[in-house]
């Protein structure tokens, strides 16, 4: 009888693992077999150049372009190999029966099960969040901000009031998106005849720090954005969104690199709004210069809200094998296998798995380590069907290469970082790499081009 390999995710490490294998198994006793809902495979490190891109028109035809820059049919990806894809949706998991419950096709048998089912956007339990924001986490989120922007600017033509856009979450996302974001407004500024000082970039952060860089790196993430004309918040709490509005404690930063409380200042130009009874429930406490202090709660008026602002493990991998102490993430031992079922591995977002380096913290959830992860994962089952001890798998450390708006990227490896143009082809050049690797050479680089000549128009 056929013995089933099934990997669940056709993302970054299902992907990997599934051509890693068909590479390798010749055996006809084994059968991959890999699952998605959807017959796309997504490169998300583009989508913020998604949702940015300029159009002098939006077609359909545009937006069809545009989608195809960085959603890849899978049935590209696995042709002339040995894989049979499912497109159907995993609605369940029985790892005791070996079983996976789908949503079409009803129930299929596995001997090796990969779980790499991704995450969904988290709105951190943030009240009014998820209902008047806008995620960036596939491409028909991308897609959506794209048209949505266009479609705000042309609605205020005539009267041409200040127009806000925020982007909560200064993580990598939130710091790309909302940098190219200044160029996308730029074109559309001269499309519709708007004033360049009435549309408005504005970024909110929780933390101190940008793109979860260090010190030297947020500094630097810092100036370009204030070079950029945009406004930051940083160290700012969201406590709830209302429809027209944010609800927080503002932290902002000044052009010196000073921080002042939005509070103050608008309170200094007697515009200031506070909202009493959120401040007393939720006012954040700071620490300055030895001593605590209660921010005051006010709200901030916005037209547009990205939410950028946390991903959380797939709940339906929380549900069945997450583990609560670890943000529901499967925990896995060091051959990346699942610690509670061995015939379960676990990989990218959907896997705990500690970074053994320096900290003992989790591997960040990246594209990059998705992939590491998928290769060793593939390894490590070739062994197991040969009958030979499993490999430990050694993590790796992230390269950070960061887009910082326009033709320019930052670069961070361990204590150095770098700015340049130089940097952000590099980073063009790992989409290549990655498309040469699951393409045909053709579709590739038209793959590529393609982008490229779209990406850069807003430039
Ligand atoms: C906007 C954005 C930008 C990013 N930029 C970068 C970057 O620049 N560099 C980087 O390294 N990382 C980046 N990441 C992170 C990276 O995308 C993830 O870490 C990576 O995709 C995780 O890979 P994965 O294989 O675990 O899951 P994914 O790639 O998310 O794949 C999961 C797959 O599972 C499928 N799926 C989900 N639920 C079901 C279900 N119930 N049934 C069937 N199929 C299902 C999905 O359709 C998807 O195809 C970015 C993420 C986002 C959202």
């Amino acid at each position: 009888m056929v013995k089933n390999i099934v990997i669940l995710g056709a993302g970054f490490a299902g992907i990997r693992v599934a051509r890693e294998l068909s590479k390798k198994i010749h055996d006809k006793q084994y059968a991959i077999v890999l699952v998605d809902k959807a017959d796309i495979h997504m490169y998300t490190p583009d989508l913020y150049e998604v949702a940015s891109s300029f159009h002098k028109r939006i077609t359909k035809t545009c937006l069809t372009r545009l989608r195809s820059t960085v959603a890849i049919p899978v049935r590209k990806i696995i042709a002339k190999r040995p894989i049979v894809f499912i497109h159907d949706e995993v609605v369940d998991i029985d790892p005791k029966n070996h079983q996976v419950k789908l949503k079409k096709e009803g129930k299929i048998n596995y001997e090796i099960l990969v779980v790499a089912l991704g995450s969904v956007t988290n709105y951190c339990g943030i009240q009014g969040m998820e209902k008047n924001s806008f995620s960036m986490k596939n491409v028909k989120d991308a897609l959506k901000i794209n048209c949505e922007l266009d479609q705000l600017v042309q609605k205020h033509q005539k009267e041409k009031k200040k127009l806000v856009i925020t982007i909560g979450g200064g993580g990598a996302c939130g710091v790309e998106t909302a940098a190219e974001l200044v160029g996308s407004l730029r074109k559309l500024e001269k499309k519709y005849n708007y004033p360049r000082e009435k549309l408005i970039i504005r970024l909110i952060e929780g933390s101190d720090v940008l793109a979860g860089l260090k010190e030297k790196g947020t500094r630097c993430i810092k100036k370009r954005f204030q070079n950029l004309g945009m406004e930051v918040f940083m160290n700012t709490k969201i406590l709830k969104v209302n429809k027209k509005n944010i609800v927080g404690t503002f932290v902002k930063l000044h052009c010196d690199g000073k921080m002042s409380h939005f509070f103050e200042m608008q309170n200094r130009a007697g515009k200031g709004v506070s909202d009493n009874n959120t401040s007393r429930r939720f006012g954040k406490t700071v620490r300055e210069k030895g001593h605590f202090f209660e921010l005051p709660v006010c709200s901030m008026n916005y037209d547009m809200l990205i939410w950028t602002g946390g991903v959380m493990v797939n709940p339906l991998i929380q549900k069945i094998f997450g583990e609560k102490n670890l943000k529901g993430a499967i925990q896995t031992n060091t051959f990346l296998q699942s610690v509670r079922f061995p015939s379960v591995f676990a990989a990218g977002d959907n896997a705990y798995v500690e970074n053994s380096f320096h900290t003992g913290n989790r591997l960040p959830m990246l594209a990059q380590i998705a992939l590491h992860e998928g290769t060793a994962i593939a390894k490590n089952i070739i062994r197991r069907i040969h009958g030979k001890s499993l490999l430990p798998y050694m993590p790796k450390e992230a390269i950070c290469l960061i887009p910082i708006g326009g033709k320019d990227a930052l670069f961070s490896f361990k204590k150095h970082v770098f700015t340049g143009a130089f940097f952000w082809w590099l980073r063009r050049l790992v989409s290549l790499k990655y498309y040469l690797e699951i393409l045909p050479l053709k579709y590739a680089f038209h793959m590529w081009v393609r982008g490229a000549e779209i990406f850069t128009e807003n430039d």
